[in-house]
């Protein structure tokens, strides 16, 4: 089953014509008789889109939309409006209204499945991203910052600059988005060199058969296209270009001589889409990233540490490099916050850190694993070079002096290392990061024992 489409038509007939075609294409169709039976069953259902007719008697295309983006749950779904007649002034309402998209009768069958298709995709890619940004329940919670009327960028693509400007200049007037043109026989070209804009509006040459849509496959599949919306401009009506268009990667066809306030409709409706979902992939980038960072220090924390760590004791032991595994710990560290406060303990915290941070290699692992705790891992580095990175450390804390606001005098810390090595035993088992942690922690509190601020190695193991 490719989606489930409800079918919302009073006249019976168009009803059963429009199932007969979407059956074929192996839909799950639910079919609806009026407006109000539609949103009962949308409810009840759950669709994945909606086809239907402008003109039903007890609710007109604007009423359906404006019910169906009035209830949260359905708030999202995609709505396609039939419209009677082809006139440009009823397309232009319903997209007005918020259709997904507006066609007119007769509609042609591959026309019609190849639109479905792409809004079937698109909604699919949306929703999952909702699910992943854990917005799903509030659809458009994550967008509602982004405003409805955000200014995206539009780069309109023509092998001639002249056929693009002269677009740019009848689209100007309804378009509130930054429009650009760009005159090359190249877009994937152009992209690679550094074009970028949310939607591209690609004119398609009346050149062989077949050129369009290939171009268009080798753009959507550009490195450099990324999540940019792709919007086709046929030199003229042609369902077959259409169809092909759709189905290689244009999210919207339409033809050069159509009113430029349904081109600007449309290509608005992109803008919107596309700018909404790159806000939910931000936030997605955000939480991941919170995830795995202590947002006190900046360095990463303990659930991204193990298994980092994890990661580097696997490659050591399949390299056969020494891996060096270090806990650090400030010493009486309760005294700063006692005495200081524990703003300034923050901030000793802060300091301390990102002096640790900032003297390992690219390739080396810190995270904050406690309150005042720091796991240090040391890839390709023998127990010789662990101790003297391990004493520098010691070293650059001690001698450190950190300024605290309000204080005139620098505060002295200093830190206790417990180091140890991960090495295979005899049998060619890794050691686990649990083990070597307790080694770690074993020798810390040696160093501790010893009087503090100093580096302690883990007792070597039978290997
Ligand atoms: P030792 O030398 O034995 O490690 O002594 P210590 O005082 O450092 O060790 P202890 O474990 O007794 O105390 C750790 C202190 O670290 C207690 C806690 O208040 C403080 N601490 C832990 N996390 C934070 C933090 O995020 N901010 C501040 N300011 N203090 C913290
Ligand atoms: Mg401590
Ligand atoms: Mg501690």
């Amino acid at each position: 089953m490719s989606g489930r489409i409800l079918i919302a038509d009073d006249v019976a007939t168009n009803r059963i014509a429009l199932k007969a075609k979407l059956s074929v294409a192996h839909y799950d169709v639910l079919p609806a008789a009026c407006g109000a039976d539609a949103i009962a069953r949308a409810e009840a259902e759950h669709p994945d889109l909606i086809l239907a007719s402008a003109r039903m008697a007890d609710m007109d295309g604007a009423d359906l939309i404006r019910a169906i983006r009035s209830r949260p749950a359905l708030a999202d779904l995609p709505v396609v409006l039939i419209l009677p007649g082809d006139t440009a002034a009823a397309r232009i309402a319903a997209l007005r209204a918020g259709a997904d998209d507006a066609i007119t009768k007769p509609v042609g069958d591959r026309m019609l499945l190849a639109r479905l298709r792409g809004l079937l995709r698109r909604h699919r890619g949306t929703r999952e991203l909702r699910i992943n940004a854990g917005t799903s329940g509030t659809p458009g919670l994550a967008e509602a910052a982004t405003g409805f009327d955000s200014r995206g960028r539009v780069a309109v693509i023509a092998a001639d600059q002249d056929r693009a400007l002269c677009l740019r200049t009848r689209l100007k007037p309804h378009c509130g988005h930054e429009l650009t043109t760009i005159g090359t026989h190249d877009p994937v070209g152009a992209l690679a060199s550094g074009l970028r804009a949310d939607v591209f509006v690609v004119m398609i040459g009346a050149d062989k058969a077949g050129d369009g849509p290939r171009r268009m496959a080798e753009l959507r599949a550009a490195p450099h296209a990324g999540h940019s919306r792709i919007v086709a401009v046929m030199p003229r009506e042609t369902e077959t270009l259409a169809a092909a268009l759709l189905d290689t990667g244009a999210d919207d066809v339409v033809t050069a001589g159509l009113d430029p306030r349904e081109i600007s409709l449309r290509l608005g409706t992109q803008v919107r889409q596309k700018l909404s979902a790159d806000r939910l992939r931000d936030r997605l980038r955000d939480d991941l990233r919170a995830s795995v960072i202590d947002p006190l220090t900046g360095l990463h924390n303990r659930r991204y540490a193990l298994p980092c760590l994890d990661r580097m004791v696997e490659a050591a032991m399949r390299t056969h490099r020494p891996l060096a595994v270090m806990v650090a710990d400030l010493d009486y560290f309760k005294r700063v916050n006692d005495t200081l406060g524990h703003a300034a303990g923050d901030h000793v915290l802060r300091k301390v850190a990102g002096l640790l941070g900032e003297n390992l290699r690219e390739h080396d692992l810190i995270a904050r694993i406690g309150g005042e705790e720091f796991l240090i891992a040391l890839p390709e580095t023998n127990r010789a070079q662990a101790r003297r990175m391990a004493g520098r450390l010691c070293r650059l804390v001690r001698r450190s002096g950190i300024e605290v606001p309000g204080r005139n005098e620098p505060v002295q810390i200093t830190v206790s290392i417990g180091v140890t090595l991960a090495r295979s035993d005899p049998e060619g088992t890794r050691p686990s990061v649990d083990m070597l942690l307790g080694q770690a922690d074993r020798a810390l509190y040696a160093s501790k024992a010893d009087g503090r601020n100093t580096v302690t190695f883990a007792a070597r193991t039978a290997a």
